[in-house]
């Protein structure tokens, strides 16, 4: 019989990633999935810039950035007429090194993915799926179908990244609550001219209608997600790209070449009720759903997997005890359910019908946003939000502590400062001790003894402007997220941490 350490189901973005990040741990997986190939079609659009921070620990964030496209800006047209054009080049500035929206389709991004995974020696397996397993207490037996027949696979964990009709999911008895919006959408791949395929994001809006234009790193390419209304709605999937209404594609003179790609969806909202029961664990799509407003999806799911990733590894080493996988679902289902609220609140009110909502969003929406968004703290908001960084665990388990107005759980900020970055050393995928100013005598010694790297910044005020307070300690996990901060800079602090929590701090692989 097989036997591997992680069993990942799915190999969308959330089941490469966790397998991407398991293997530079070190940790052996399976990956399957009942494809014949990677999917072909663009799906996911936006890389948000937290993603793209993560990727620096798998050496994936230059790549991302060079394949893809950043967006200039964004314009909102009304009726045919362009109204307003919001700038990007200062949204986020100096929150992240990634300030800007990067799209790359998520075609490309699962085959790189693939090709990295390629190079740990792990090849997804095509045609195999996963039609049964028994969670044993010590171990999983997983039943998985392929083309020569049937097979029994051990392993210490599964992982459930098998999308939104996942399997797993209905296998460990989770619920999917929520529901589905009445609207229909269609997205399709475009190959087209006119003034709103130069590069930049347009929004087209008319009385009934909407329309997105994405633009593609490829010149003349674009995607158009738009409304589909009125008795066509009806049609679902017999509906062609024909069928659906011109108006606010001709509003935006749109020129269309050559279809590539058309499809209808509904949108959901649902998260599911757990994300683990006993050695069996829901990643991404397989765990929430929500409309694409702010292209958080695959980000999300992302998100999921490196949080769970490096939990895995630690109980696998023994380096954590089993309570420690616990707060994967602690930490990523109150943000889940964040995330489906906020985007359920945008998206209704974006689709909302009625005189008053159209007069909102024709007449009002073009004089205000502009304005608004010229607001350094909206835009800062904004940014923080859509790329993610907001996202904190401060409610969890593994959060302590609070210095200057960092606090437990929390991303690092950046700041960087004359002569060092503090995200230069994020890549790394082990604990780590960041000081800003001068460590004592005893913290350097502690982590000698325990092979954790410190680094310490000499301080400056970008590192107060931060948020950072002078010589205090901030213990960084593995996902780079602070674990402790500690004003009083001490060792001890460190010692309760690992101690009350039962973890040891493993080195770097
Ligand atoms: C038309 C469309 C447009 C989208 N647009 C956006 C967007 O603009 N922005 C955004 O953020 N997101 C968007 N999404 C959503 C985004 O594609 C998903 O959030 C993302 O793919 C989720 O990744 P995942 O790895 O969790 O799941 P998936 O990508 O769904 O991967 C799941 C994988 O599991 C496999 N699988 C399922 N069951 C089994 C089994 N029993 N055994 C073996 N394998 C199995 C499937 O074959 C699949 O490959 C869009 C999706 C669609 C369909």
């Amino acid at each position: 019989m097989a036997r591997t350490d992680v069993l990942i189901v799915g190999a969308g973005p959330s089941g490469l990633v966790l397998a991407l990040w398991l293997s530079k741990l070190g940790v052996s997986v399976r990956i399957i999935d009942k494809t014949e190939g990677p999917g072909t079609t663009s799906r996911a659009l936006v890389v948000a810039a937290h993603t793209l921070e993560l990727y620096r620990q798998l050496d994936l964030a230059d790549a991302v950035v060079a394949r893809g496209h950043e967006v200039p800006a964004a314009n909102l047209w009304v009726k045919g007429e362009p109204v307003a054009r919001v700038p990007f080049e200062a949204i986020g500035r100096g929150l992240s090194p990634y300030a800007f929206i990067d799209i790359f389709p998520q075609d490309e991004h699962e085959l790189l993915l693939i090709e990295r995974l390629r190079a740990f020696g792990v090849a997804v397996e095509r045609r195999t799926e996963l039609v049964g397993f028994a969670d044993e207490g010590g171990r999983v037996l997983a039943r998985l179908r392929g083309e020569r027949g049937d097979e029994t696979c051990e392993a210490a964990y599964v992982a459930g990244c098998d999308g939104a009709r996942s399997f797993v999911r209905e296998a460990i008895g989770a619920d999917f609550p929520g529901g589905t919006y009445r609207q229909l959408f269609y997205v399709a791949d475009v190959e087209a001219s006119g003034a709103a395929l130069n590069g930049e994001l347009h929004v087209g809006i008319d009385s009934a209608d909407f329309l997105a234009v994405f633009p593609l790193a490829k010149a003349g390419r674009a995607r158009l997600i738009g409304t589909v209304q009125d008795e066509r709605a009806e049609r679902g999937a017999a509906l062609r790209f024909d069928d659906v209404s011109r108006d606010v594609i001709d509003g935006l003179k749109i020129d269309i070449e050559k279809v590539n790609w058309f499809s209808t969806y509904h949108v959901h909202h649902r998260v599911t009720s757990r994300f683990r029961r006993g050695r069996a664990f829901l990643v991404g799509d397989a765990a929430h759903i929500h409309s694409p407003v702010g292209g958080q999806g695959m980000n999300t799911g992302i998100g999921d997997a490196v949080n769970l990733a490096w939990k895995l590894a630690a109980v696998l080493a023994g380096a954590g005890p089993d309570a420690l996988l616990d707060s994967y679902e602690v930490e990523r289902i109150a943000f889940a359910r964040r995330l489906v609220a906020t985007t359920d609140r945008v998206f209704t009110f974006v689709n909302a019908d009625g005189r008053v909502a159209e007069f909102v969003r024709t007449r009002v929406a073009p004089i205000v946003l502009p304005k608004v968004v010229a607001v350094e703290q909206v835009r800062d908001f904004l940014f923080r939000t859509a790329s993610q960084i907001a996202l904190n665990y401060r409610e969890s388990p593994l959060s302590v502590g609070a210095a200057g107005q960092v606090h437990g759980g929390d991303r690092l900020p950046w700041a960087p400062a004359e002569g060092a970055d503090n995200f230069d050393t994020l890549s790394t995928t082990a604990w780590q001790v960041h000081v800003y100013g001068t460590p004592s005598g005893g913290l350097a010694a502690w982590c000698e003894r325990h092979r954790v790297p410190l680094r310490a910044f000499a301080w400056r005020a970008e590192h107060e402007a931060a948020g950072f307070a002078r010589d205090a300690v901030y213990l960084l996990r593995p996902d780079t997220y602070v674990a402790l901060a500690d004003a009083g800079g001490s060792a001890e602090a460190l010692d309760r941490y690992f101690g009350e929590r039962g973890l040891a701090p493993t080195a770097a692989p």
